[in-house]
């Protein structure tokens, strides 16, 4: 079993604030992470929109908040977190190899991409449907390609995949944008982007690839198949918390924790994308880091 001040699930803006904090507060401290250290701002090609950096590709982000985080001495470990053990003095966090133990622990492991749910989605996946444009938009350089969506996500990434595609469809299901206004007008001076406002995604169709897409209008109930090589999913995140009971959740399943991050458990955090919160972007999750961290020193010094 390995010792700790502080268990830190998950290595994005939240999880690794949290590590510079916790460190520079004393607290030796271990962030797990499952997947690739960044988490969701990996797949966002530019970042404009924190203070203090005028632009920097998502990748260069993430790379800089690790870096940051284990030149404090942060261990940061490549394992999924299989199960946790939350109540009582000491957490635990089990992975398939190792078992962790901490007198605090943050959750900070965000949430995951919401799937469509449409015919041929879950069997074209990885053969033309993806979930990341900065992952896998240079496999379709020349090519047509679908984005569904109407959040920031989506537009920023139709307009990352407008310079590598000769054409991008955005699918929106309403008539009006959910992504801020700058990021709105930016798509519509792309010219190679064509908006279907008010349609969703009936099927993906294709043999062993993705070959179309077919779209509903949902005001006329007008079909139409438009021929295109991918399909990047953009519908927004889904939490993923079940694994954390007793932590309370709310009724669409994130962690129920207010700006001073805690959660029904003492000594148990919950910081960035996983908790109640209004707002879900970068800065706000570095804010949650810090605090998250915070309050765990403090609990730890009581
Ligand atoms: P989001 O803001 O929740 O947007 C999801 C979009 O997908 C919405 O337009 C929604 O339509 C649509 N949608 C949801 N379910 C759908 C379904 N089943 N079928 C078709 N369309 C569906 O998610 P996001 O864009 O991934 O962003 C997540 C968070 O990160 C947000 O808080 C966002 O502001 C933030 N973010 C910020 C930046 C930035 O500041 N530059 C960049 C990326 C992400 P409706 O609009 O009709 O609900």
């Amino acid at each position: 079993m390995k010792q700790f001040d502080c268990i830190i699930i998950g290595a994005g803006t939240a999880g690794l604030t949290a590590a510079v904090y916790a460190q520079r507060a004393g607290l030796k401290t271990v962030v797990l992470e499952g997947g690739i250290y960044g988490g969701q701002i990996t797949n966002t090609p530019d970042v404009e929109n924190y203070p203090a950096i005028d632009k920097i590709s998502g990748f260069e982000f993430a790379m800089n908040m690790y870096n940051q985080a284990v030149k404090f001495g942060t261990v940061v470990e490549m394992e999924s977190v299989t199960k946790v053990e939350l109540e009582g003095d000491v957490k635990k966090a089990y992975t398939a190899s190792e078992e962790y133990c901490a007198k605090t622990l943050i959750i900070a492991n965000g949430a995951k991409r919401r799937k469509l749910g449409c015919p041929g989605e879950e069997e074209l996946s990885g053969k033309g449907v993806s979930y990341c444009a900065t992952c896998d938009g240079a496999f379709f350089k020349g090519k047509a390609v679908v984005i569904v969506g109407g959040g920031n996500t989506a537009l920023e990434d139709a307009i990352y995949l407008a310079s590598i595609c000769n054409k991008v469809h955005v699918v929106h299901r309403r008539d009006e944008f959910r992504a801020s206004s700058v990021i709105v007008e930016s798509l519509k001076a792309q010219k190679n982007i064509e908006i279907h406002y008010d349609s969703v995604t009936e099927s993906i169709n294709g043999e062993n690839k993705v070959e179309s897409v077919t779209l509903k209008n949902v005001k006329t109930n007008e079909t139409e198949t438009i021929e295109v090589s991918g399909v990047f999913v953009a519908v927004g995140l889904v939490p993923d918390n079940e694994m954390y009971a007793p932590v309370k959740l709310d009724k669409t399943g994130y962690i129920i924790a207010g700006e001073d991050c805690k959660t029904n458990i003492d000594g148990v955090y919950a910081a960035g994308d996983t908790r109640t919160k209004t707002l879900r972007q970068l800065v706000t999750a570095a804010a949650d880091g810090a605090v998250a961290a915070n309050e765990a020193a403090n609990y730890i010094r009581m």
